[in-house]
């Protein structure tokens, strides 16, 4: 656990009381505050409660009385739609309201620091897809190569949940839009932004909101590396604002399909080969085609994001190869769960937005498609272009009808639930196709979560092929 400092004999409010908010009540204890917690849910309060943790309802009048700050869980509007009435009531109380995320960077660094040899660094990962996938990776290769790491943030264990930092120690975080936004102390020592395009908006009022929540992990002064993806002009617009001249290697840009020409350092890869050039010359390569657990260019693009985060800390083009190969990938995101008959079965569950979809479809050449669900704001037509390598679209969910009328230039057959899509898929799947799992939506009209659609999936693949 990381003790939170700074609040030492102060009284602290937490709402919201999920993974983040129990360890971020606990750290706070720890740290020598006074926590009191709140959630709308009577199950979480005594739970808190059980743990021995004071309640509070905060949502009552008079209740930020000689509180020093309010920290709150991701999932809690801040601002858009609508700021949740207790944010609101902090503001009116002139409490400042933070989350772990702020919390972490102010209290990660100790005393005992002084002593280490090599400084401990925080790697923090940010964009639209690929978070989890590169966070994973660059945690996979560091370990791989004998550093020291831990993983949390979005994936993994809360920040405030993990060890203190041990000589040496790299920290490496996925921090969504979310959280990015309400922190008020974000200073990685790289920052890591994948890619841009539209998810979320209700909660950021619009893209530019959401970009700007992205944008805060690279201000404060900036982190000493900036890795981003330029494949968007707000990545390019980011890459150009941050570097000081043509070859200031401060800034690597990464690209998934493009040679990146200019005088600085450059990861990129093309037709799955991997490249890094600096100072306009090719100073590393790796034959991606040869790793197993990222298929496709959007994969390709996670492992440039993730070979220059490792390459900023020192590590080899052939140390990063040689982890790369025995990376075993991550639940849900391009995950092979069987392989029949030269048929393989492909759960990417995670592919919960139009733009990881058409990755996905990109991914594989012929596909028989299992999609639909609850559809988020913007329509299908993304993933018109990607229609070509699809053999037939299976379309589940509550919107089922309406999401195959969309799929136009595709054979879509309305099939409703994962059950009858997965055995109609494998009734006329033919060898060399792949029956995947991309839904281009979101999973609460039928699941819990994206982990449970694709549970289901692998759970009705396993029934139908025996
Ligand atoms: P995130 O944590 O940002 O949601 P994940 O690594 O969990 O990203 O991947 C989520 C889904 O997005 C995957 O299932 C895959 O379909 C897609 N995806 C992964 N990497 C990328 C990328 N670099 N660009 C676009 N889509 C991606």
């Amino acid at each position: 656990m990381i003790p939170v400092q700074g609040y030492a004999g102060q009284t602290v409010a937490v709402l919201g009381l999920g993974r983040s908010g129990r360890a971020t009540a606990a750290a706070l204890q720890e740290g020598g505050a006074h926590p009191v917690v709140w959630d709308d849910s009577a199950v979480a309060r005594e739970a808190a409660h059980d743990a021995g943790f004071d309640l509070r309802d905060l949502t009552k009048p008079g209740a930020f009385a000689g509180v020093a700050l309010l920290v709150v869980s991701p999932g809690i509007p801040h601002l858009y739609p609508a700021p949740n009435p207790v944010i609101a009531a902090a503001w009116d109380a002139q409490v400042p309201v933070d989350n772990d995320i702020g919390l972490f960077f102010k209290s990660f660094a100790t005393e005992d620091w002084e002593s280490f040899d090599t400084m401990p660094r925080v790697i923090a990962v940010t964009g639209s897809n690929g978070k989890s996938t590169t966070a994973a990776l660059i945690h996979h290769i560091l370990v791989e190569n004998g550093r020291p790491a831990q993983l949390a943030g979005n994936i993994g264990r809360g920040v405030l949940d993990i060890e203190p930092a041990h000589d040496g120690e790299v920290v490496v975080l996925e921090l969504s839009s979310y959280q990015t936004d309400l922190a008020r102390h974000i200073t990685p020592d790289v920052a890591v932004f994948t890619n841009l395009s539209p998810d979320h908006l209700d909660r950021h009022a619009g893209l530019g909101g959401y970009f700007a929540a992205k944008r805060r992990l690279f201000a404060e002064g900036g982190p000493d590396r900036a890795i981003i993806g330029v494949d968007e002009a707000e990545g390019r617009y980011m890459a150009n604002q941050l570097s000081e001249g043509p070859g200031d290697d401060r800034v690597i840009r990464i690209s998934s399909g493009q040679k990146l020409a200019g005088e600085g350092w450059n990861v990129f890869a093309r037709k799955g080969f991997l490249a890094e050039h600096r100072k306009g010359r090719q100073v590393g390569s790796i034959d991606l085609r040869a790793v197993g657990g990222l298929p496709g260019a959007h994969n390709h693009q996670n492992a440039c994001a993730a070979y220059a985060a490792c390459r900023t800390l020192g590590l080899g083009p052939k140390g990063i190869e040689a982890a790369m190969q025995s990376y075993p990938g991550l639940p849900h995101r391009s995950q092979v769960v069987a392989v029949r008959d030269g048929v393989s079965f492909v759960n990417d569950s995670k592919a919960t937005n139009v733009d990881s979809a058409a990755k996905a479809l990109a991914a594989f050449p012929k596909i028989r498609w299992i999609c639909g669900g609850l559809q988020k704001e913007g329509g299908l037509d993304g993933l018109l272009p990607h229609l070509g390598h699809v053999s037939k679209a299976y379309v589940i969910g509550r919107e089922a009808a309406d999401f195959a009328r969309q799929l136009t230039g595709a054979e879509a057959e309305v099939c409703g639930t994962m059950a009858i899509a997965v055995a109609k898929a494998v009734a006329e799947a033919e060898a060399g196709e792949v029956v995947l799992l991309a839904p281009a939506a979101a999973s609460f009209d039928q699941y819990d979560s994206f982990e449970r659609r694709g549970e289901d999936f692998i759970r009705c693949v396993t029934d139908a092929i025996g």
